[in-house]
Parts: structure tokens; C-alpha cells; sequence
């Protein structure tokens, strides 16, 4: 992908560890962020709404999308595809918008091969048990589903050393402001300066260069 004047940031963590509540903490307060939304073949939770929280569609959908080449990433995550769709993000990210992809350490690996300048933010819970009893609360799984995911948040945490950036949800408001400083840096990293101000640039460089 060329151009890019938004910066991508892959957000990943064991379900439960605060991931999406944080992600639209963050978003309630940059109207210029947005999150992409993803297309799975899993079953809607109950409260969740097709088109904004997921795309949700049939495998069959979702393999003739993986035959288009219509993905960015996909994935198979807790026997349900997910993928991120080259359109949700295309767009954004060319009129300046940070886009956030909530995906797995598998999707985080296609991202990184694809778009270098990709930032990866891995969040992790203070602890196990305290994973477990934030599962429960959610209310929105199965005990079959919950023991299932606490085996894969094992697996899930062992690649948060691939990501840029560790953020430890104990604390949400404070895991919150972390989060906003590492987007916000993010901002004024040299690449991302250079592709939004590009111009500018040259004409400094020109400059000084004389
Ligand atoms: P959930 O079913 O709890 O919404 O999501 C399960 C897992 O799938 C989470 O780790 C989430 O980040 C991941 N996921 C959601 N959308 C995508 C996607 O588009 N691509 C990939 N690779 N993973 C995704």
C-alpha cells in the first residue's frame, strides 16, 4: 500500500484482556482514529450489530472474499475465519486517519509483511485469575467457550514479544492514557511526519541545503 499519511496499528491481546474497550475509549475521544471492522464467520454475541462490530457472513462468503483476494489478513481464530478487508482500511488511512486492527498474532504477522510501518500494541491482564473473572462477567460465552479461550490466551500471550509496544491492563484509565501516548508518539515519528508533510519537507531541505 503506498502513500500512507494515517498510521496502522495492529492491537492485539487474549479475549478479555480490555482490548475493545479500550479501543473505544480511544476513539470516543480522536474523532480522526477509527477501528476497522473485520468479517468473521463466527455468530453474532448478543448486542452485537452486523456492520459495526463485525461483517458477519457464511464461510462461503467468506472463502470467495479469500478468492478475490479481497483481504488484507485473515485468519482462523477459535475455528471462526476473521479477516480484515483492503477496503476497510484503504480509505482511512489515505485521508489521514489512524486505523486500528483488532486481530490475532496471525493477522499481526500478515500486516507486518505487508505494510512495514504497521505499529503492533500487544495488551496483557495483570493476571490469569483475573482474566478469567473478567471472561465470566462478560456474560456474552459459554463455560465450554470460556475454559476454550482461557487455554488459547496462553498461546495468544506467548507472541506479545513480536509487537512494538506492551500496555498491562490493571488499571483501564490508566492502561487508557498509556495507549493514547503510543498512538499520539506515534504521530510524530519521522515516517509518518515525512509522508503527511512531504512537500514541506523538500522545500526545508531545499532550503537549507543551500
Ligand atoms: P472475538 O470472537 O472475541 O470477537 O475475536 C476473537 C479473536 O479474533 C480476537 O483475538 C480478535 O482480535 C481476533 N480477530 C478479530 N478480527 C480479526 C481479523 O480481522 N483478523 C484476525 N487475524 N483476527 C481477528
Amino acid at each position: 500500500m503506498q502513500h500512507l499519511a494515517g498510521n496502522l496499528f495492529i492491537v492485539s491481546a487474549p479475549s478479555g484482556a480490555g482490548k475493545s474497550s479500550l479501543i473505544q475509549a480511544l476513539l470516543k475521544r480522536h474523532s480522526d482514529m477509527q477501528v476497522s471492522v473485520s468479517h468473521t464467520t463466527r455468530a453474532p454475541r448478543p448486542g452485537e450489530q452486523d456492520g459495526v462490530h463485525y461483517h458477519f457472513i457464511s464461510v462461503d462468503a467468506f472463502k470467495g472474499l479469500i478468492a478475490k483476494d479481497e483481504f488484507f489478513e485473515w485468519a482462523e481464530v477459535f475455528g471462526n475465519y476473521y479477516g480484515t478487508s483492503k477496503s476497510s482500511i484503504r480509505d482511512s488511512l489515505s485521508f489521514g486517519i489512524d486505523v486500528f486492527l483488532d486481530i490475532d498474532w496471525q493477522g499481526a504477522r500478515q500486516v507486518k509483511t505487508q505494510e512495514a510501518s504497521a505499529k503492533g500494541i500487544f495488551i496483557l491482564p495483570p493476571s490469569l485469575t483475573e482474566l478469567e473473572q473478567r471472561l465470566n462477567s462478560r456474560g456474552q460465552d459459554s463455560a465450554e467457550v470460556i475454559s476454550k479461550r482461557m487455554a488459547q490466551a496462553h498461546s495468544e500471550m506467548s507472541h506479545a514479544d513480536e509487537y512494538e509496544f506492551l500496555i498491562i491492563n490493571d488499571n483501564f484509565d490508566t492502561a487508557l492514557v498509556e495507549f493514547e501516548r503510543i498512538v499520539l508518539a506515534q504521530r510524530n515519528s519521522y515516517s509518518s511526519q515525512a509522508s503527511k508533510h512531504s512537500n514541506m519537507l523538500k522545500q526545508l531541505l531545499a532550503k537549507t541545503a543551500n
